[in-house]
C-alpha cells in the first residue's frame, strides 16, 4: 500500500529516486564540570573544533560551482561569519572559565541565548538567522563529540547519484556537498519555507520538501521514493500507475521549465500588446550575478538592510554609496529601486528596538520610524543613495509609511542633504523619484493621498497581508490565516492600484505574491503592470504574461473581488487560471 507523508513544500518539481538517510543525530550535551587544572586543556579544544570548523566551510565554499545561479558562497559566508563572531568564538570561552564548564556545556548555554534572542525578534528575515546560528553551533558540537560524521567530499565520485536525503536537518553547506555528490531532492524533519536551506533549494531547482516530522522513521535506506514538491507529499511503496503518472508529470515539469528558457530575451508583452515591468528584488550587489542570465527591466526592491548584517559595525556613507553604485553599474542604465533601511531587529539596534516596544516589535519602532528617529543612521544612506543616483537611474523607496507626515518627513532631510551635496560640488540626479512602499492597512486605505507626494507606489504584500489580516507572518501558529486571497487584502491591492493611476503614477508590487504565478492573471487584470520578484520566478511570469489577452482577465479579476472569502476567492483564482491557460 502506498505510503504518503505531507509537508510543507519549499521549492518546487518531482523527484523520482532511492531514499537515503543522513543519519548524523542532534549532539546530546550533558552539563558537565571540569576540574581547574584542565581550564586551558578545555578552552584549547574548542579553539581547535572552531579552527576545524572554519577548514570545512572554507572548503565547502570551494565546491561551489562558479555556474551555480545564486549567492550561495554568501549562505557559507553567512555561517564563516558566525563561526567568527565573538558570540561563538568568545563569549563560550567566557563560560568555560566562569563556569569551569566543559566546552560543549558552554556552547549550548550561549546557544540557547542567542536562540531566545532571535526568537524575540520580529524581522523575519533575521528569525530565520536563528537557524543559521544552530547549524553553526551544531557543526562544532559534532567535532568536540566525534560525531564529525562529514558529508562525502569525494572529488569525482558522485556517491549520492540520483538519492533523495531524508535528514533530521540540512544546512546550505550540507545542500551544496550533497548535490555535489549527486542528490536530487531533499526532505527534513525540521525547517520551514523562509530558511537559507529553503532558499537555496529553489535556485539550485532541487525540489524538497521540509517540516515532515520523524520522516527518517517512515522510510526505508535504498526504497523508491517520490518527492512532489508542488503539493509537499512524500510517496513510498507506491503502484506502477502512481509511479507512471509522476514519470510523466516530471516530464511535463521539465519541459515546461526549458521552454521558458527562450523567454530570457523577450519582452514582457501581453497578447493584446500590454507591456508590463518585470523586476527583480535583490539583497546584496552579489546577486546580480544572478541577473544575468535573466533579463529584468530593473531592480523593483533593493533590501539595503541586508548591508547592515552578520557585522558589528555599521557600513559608513562610503561603503553604503560603493554598494549602490555596484549594482547601478551592474544594471547597466536599468533602474534601481533602492529601499531605505527596513530594519526592525537588527542587532546594533536591538536595545533601542527592545527599549521602545518590548511587548510587539511588528507595530513598533522600525523602518522608516527608526530612521526618522535616528538622524545618525539615516542621513548617512540618504546621502549614499543621492550620490550612487549621479552614477545611473535611481529610484529610492520608503518602507512602512503609515502617514503622510512622514513623506514629508522624509522629503525636508533630502531637500537639506541635496544642499548640502551642491555646496560640496558633490553630483546628484535632483530628480531622483521617491516612491514608497504600501504595507500597513492605513497607507492602503488612503493611498489616493499618498499618491499626491510620492513617485511611484510599491505594494508590500508581505506586511500588507500580515497588518490587514492581523497575524504576525512568522508564527507558526497563525500561517493557515496568511491569505492573499482574503477578500480585504484584494480589495486594498485594487485600491492602491486605482490611487496609483489616478494620480498618473506607477503602482508596483514587490512583495512575495508579485512573484506567485498563481496570482499574475488575477494581478494583470487588477491592472498591475509592475511586478517586482525573486530573479527564479521571472520568466515563469513571464510566460503567464505572454499567454494574456489582460481585457478579458479584467472583467474576470473584478469578479473575484465580489467572492465573501479567501478559500471561495481563491477557486475563482484557479478558475481563471485553468480558463486563460
Ligand atoms: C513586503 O512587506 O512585501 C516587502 C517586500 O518587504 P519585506 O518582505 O522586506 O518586509
Ligand atoms: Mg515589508
Amino acid at each position: 500500500m502506498t505510503l504518503a507523508k505531507k509537508g510543507i513544500a519549499v521549492s518546487r518539481g518531482i523527484a523520482i529516486g532511492r531514499a537515503h538517510k543522513l543519519e548524523r543525530g542532534q549532539p546530546e550535551v550533558a552539563e558537565t564540570c571540569i576540574p581547574r587544572d584542565r581550564l586551558d586543556d578545555e578552552i584549547d579544544r574548542l579553539r581547535r573544533a572552531i579552527d576545524v570548523a572554519n577548514t570545512q566551510l572554507q572548503q565547502i565554499r570551494k565546491k561551489i560551482p562558479g555556474s551555480t545561479p545564486t549567492d550561495i558562497s554568501g549562505f557559507i559566508d553567512t555561517h564563516l561569519l558566525m563561526l567568527n563572531d565573538s558570540a561563538l568564538s568568545e563569549a563560550p570561552i567566557q563560560i568555560i572559565r566562569s563556569q569551569l564548564c566543559s566546552a560543549e556545556w558552554a556552547l549550548k548555554l550561549q546557544l540557547d541565548m542567542l536562540v531566545s534572542v532571535f526568537d524575540e525578534m520580529d524581522d523575519a528575515y533575521l528569525k530565520t538567522r536563528r537557524d543559521d546560528v544552530i547549524h553553526v553551533v551544531n557543526r562544532i558540537l559534532r567535532i568536540l563529540t566525534n560525531m564529525d560524521e562529514e558529508l562525502p567530499l569525494h572529488e569525482g565520485v558522485q556517491l549520492l547519484q540520483n538519492k533523495i536525503i531524508i535528514a533530521d536537518d540540512l544546512t546550505p553547506a550540507d545542500i551544496v556537498l550533497l548535490q555535489h555528490q549527486g542528490m536530487i531532492a531533499f526532505v527534513t524533519e525540521s525547517g520551514g519555507p523562509l530558511s537559507h536551506t529553503a532558499i537555496l533549494a529553489r535556485s539550485l531547482k532541487l525540489p524538497a520538501i521540509v517540516g515532515i516530522h520523524h520522516a527518517k522513521r517512515y522510510f526505508q535506506n535504498d526504497e523508491e521514493i517520490i518527492i512532489d514538491g508542488d503539493q509537499g507529499i512524500v510517496l513510498a511503496k507506491t503502484s506502477d500507475v502512481i509511479k507512471e503518472y509522476y514519470s510523466e508529470k516530471q516530464r511535463a515539469f521539465r519541459l515546461y521549465y526549458s521552454s521558458l528558457n527562450k523567454l530570457k530575451n523577450k519582452p514582457a508583452l501581453s497578447m493584446d500588446n500590454i507591456a508590463v515591468h518585470l523586476h527583480a528584488n535583490a539583497e546584496l550587489p552579489e546577486d546580480m550575478q544572478a541577473l544575468h542570465d535573466t533579463k529584468v527591466d530593473g531592480i523593483g526592491l533593493f533590501r539595503s538592510e541586508y548591508l547592515f548584517m552578520n557585522r558589528d559595525d555599521l557600513p559608513d556613507e562610503e561603503e553604503q554609496f560603493n554598494a549602490y553604485q555596484d549594482i547601478v553599474s551592474a544594471m547597466k542604465g536599468k533602474p534601481v529601486t533602492i529601499r531605505t533601511l527596513d530594519l526592525g531587529a537588527d542587532k546594533p539596534l536591538q536595545n533601542l528596538q527592545q527599549a521602545e516596544c518590548p511587548t510587539n516589535p511588528a507595530l513598533g519602532l522600525r523602518a522608516i520610524r527608526l530612521c526618522l528617529k535616528d538622524p545618525g543612521l539615516f542621513i548617512p544612506q540618504l546621502r549614499a543613495i543621492l550620490r550612487a543616483s549621479a552614477t545611473g537611474p535611481v529610484r529610492m523607496m520608503i518602507p512602512m509609511l503609515s502617514n503622510t507626515q512622514e513623506i514629508f518627513q522624509v522629503i525636508n532631510i533630502l531637500d537639506n542633504i541635496k544642499a548640502e551635496l551642491s555646496s560640496q560640488n558633490i553630483e546628484f540626479d535632483q530628480n531622483m523619484p521617491v516612491g514608497g512602499m504600501i504595507e500597513v492597512p492605513a497607507a492602503a486605505i488612503s493611498s489616493h493621498l499618498f499618491a499626491r507626494h510620492l513617485d511611484f507606489l510599491s505594494i508590500g504584500t508581505n506586511d500588507l497581508i500580515q497588518y490587514t489580516l492581523a497575524i504576525d507572518r512568522i508564527d507558526e501558529d497563525v500561517n493557515y490565516l496568511y491569505k492573499p486571497s482574503h477578500p480585504s487584502v484584494l480589495i486594498l491591492i485594487k485600491q492602491i492600484i486605482e490611487a496609483g493611476k489616478n494620480a498618473g503614477i506607477p503602482v508596483a508590487m514587490c512583495g512575495e505574491m508579485a512573484g506567485d504565478p498563481d496570482y499574475t492573471r488575477l494581478l494583470l487584470g487588477l491592472g498591475l503592470r509592475e511586478f517586482s520578484m525573486q530573479p527564479n520566478a521571472i520568466l515563469e511570469v513571464k510566460n503567464i504574461i505572454n499567454h494574456s489577452l489582460i481585457k478579458k482577465l479584467v472583467p474576470a479579476s473584478h469578479e473575484v473581488l465580489q467572492c465573501e472569502h479567501a478559500e471561495d476567492a481563491l477557486k475563482h483564482i484557479q478558475v481563471i487560471n485553468a480558463q486563460y491557460h
